[in-house]
């Protein structure tokens, strides 16, 4: 038999016997294999010479909702702050509107609005601004503001929060630019006390100094890989003209600062614990820019951040609202992982009860409800896998059982 009458992929070479598929062209053959690698590569080409950077920026495609859906869309993952969600809705949906409207006129120009949220450590705020950057589909970062130095001093520069958000979308210079960076924890670098301090403040004053421009809007000079190890990396440049800065803060003792404004009699009298709670959450309320100078905020930086809001405490319903209601909420969590094994899992009501006090009463707020639910299912996540069961309910002696024997009951309360 002739040689030639085999047929190959004029790509690859292999063989009519060794693909599945050959399609014949005009002088030569292509296999399934080489169409689908040949697809891969229209794709990437495609993407590249959308951007130059090589990105699809159909990837960060900014969705723009209306204040009241975007409440809506956080009612789903935030239990209560409602306040906070009107006034954060609100801003993102006008600093939005500025960035489209500034393409149209140049008349009139609209301020940044960039927010800050004021409230106790895990009440939300994280989870607030991560809710939004997901609705809209922009790039978001977390940055802590601890871990900044002014320029020069050993930490970080503030451009490393740009850094940060580069890396979450992949270098997609045009996308991060109209991102959104979360700085936590800024009320630890309030300057101590009211004065202007005459020596130098390494990690208070000088980094609200470098945080000044970049909130503002200002074109960075940004290090790729962060930090200054890599003097050899090429910079890239960073417009934070249209970057929404959210700042958070437990502001702590603020309350007081507030009582004093509002010439209410300073939380700390009252002897009544439940009656303090009250009047603290209260008073959060009436938080305004002044109460944040007095605490040590510079008055230059809380120009750059016009929007001011607060969360309230957790309390016992918010807590268990928390652990169920949830669009992924920490139950329908694990009763989805129990429900890829094939198993049926019931908490029993007075379980979140038991939950929820053990939060309270280990101070663990919030976040302490996953490690709680985390000691009192680990043994079952253990050992039912693979095993025969389908129902698996879970009542408060079990609960009380597993729980008392985990690392978490050991803690000393507070
Ligand atoms: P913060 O930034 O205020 O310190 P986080 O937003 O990081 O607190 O909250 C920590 C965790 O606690 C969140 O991931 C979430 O699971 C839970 N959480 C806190 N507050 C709420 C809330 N209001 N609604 C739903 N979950 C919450």
């Amino acid at each position: 038999m002739a040689k030639t009458s085999i047929l190959h992929c004029s790509f690859c070479g292999r063989s009519r016997d060794e693909v599945k598929i050959l399609i014949a062209g005009q002088e030569g053959h292509i296999c399934e294999n080489c169409v689908d690698h040949a697809q891969e590569i229209i794709e990437q080409e495609l993407n590249t010479k959308k951007d130059g950077s090589g990105n699809n920026g159909a990837n960060f495609k900014l969705t723009i909702r209306k204040p009241a859906e975007i409440k809506s869309f956080l009612d789903e993952y935030v239990i209560g702050q409602d306040d906070a969600k009107k006034i954060l809705s609100v801003a993102v949906y006008n600093h939005f509107k500025r960035i489209n409207y500034k393409q149209v006129s140049e008349d009139v120009e609209i301020e940044k609005s960039n927010i800050i949220m004021v409230g106790e450590t895990g009440t939300g705020k994280t989870l607030l601004a991560k809710t939004i950057a997901r609705l809209l589909n922009v790039p978001f970062a977390i940055v802590d503001a601890t871990v900044f130095t002014e320029a020069g001093y050993v930490g970080e520069d503030v451009e490393s929060m740009l850094t940060r958000l580069l890396q979450n979308c992949d270098y997609d210079v045009a996308a991060a630019e109209r991102g959104i960076v979360y700085v936590d924890e800024l009320d630890k670098i309030a300057r101590k006390g009211d004065n202007p301090s005459i020596t130098r403040d390494v990690s208070g004053e000088g980094v609200q100094q470098g945080l000044l421009k970049m909130l503002e809007g200002t074109e960075v000079l940004v290090p790729p890989q962060g930090g200054r190890k890599h003097p050899e990396q090429k910079m890239i440049k960073v417009d934070t003209k249209n970057i929404l800065f959210i700042c958070g803060g437990a502001f702590d003792g603020i309350d007081q600062v507030i009582a004093r404004r509002v010439n209410t009699n300073a939380i700390g009298f009252s002897v009544n614990k439940e009656e303090q709670e009250h009047q603290r959450k209260n008073l959060l309320q009436f938080i305004n820019a002044q109460d944040l100078k007095k605490f040590g905020l510079i008055p230059e930086l809380l120009g750059r951040l016009p929007i001011v809001t607060y969360l309230n405490p957790l309390d016992k319903e918010t807590l268990r609202s928390i652990l169920t209601v949830p669009k992924n909420s920490l139950i329908k969590q694990f009763t989805r992982l129990f429900e890829m094994e094939g198993i049926d899992l019931v908490i029993e009501d007075d379980v979140l009860d038991f939950m929820v006090s053990k939060a309270l009463e280990y101070k663990l707020g919030a976040r302490g409800l996953r490690s709680i639910c985390e000691s009192i299912l680990t043994d079952a996540m253990f050992e039912l896998p693979g095993s025969s069961t389908k129902h698996f309910t879970v009542d408060i002696s079990y609960a009380e059982k597993m729980f008392g024997k985990s690392k978490l009951s050991a803690l000393k309360v507070a």
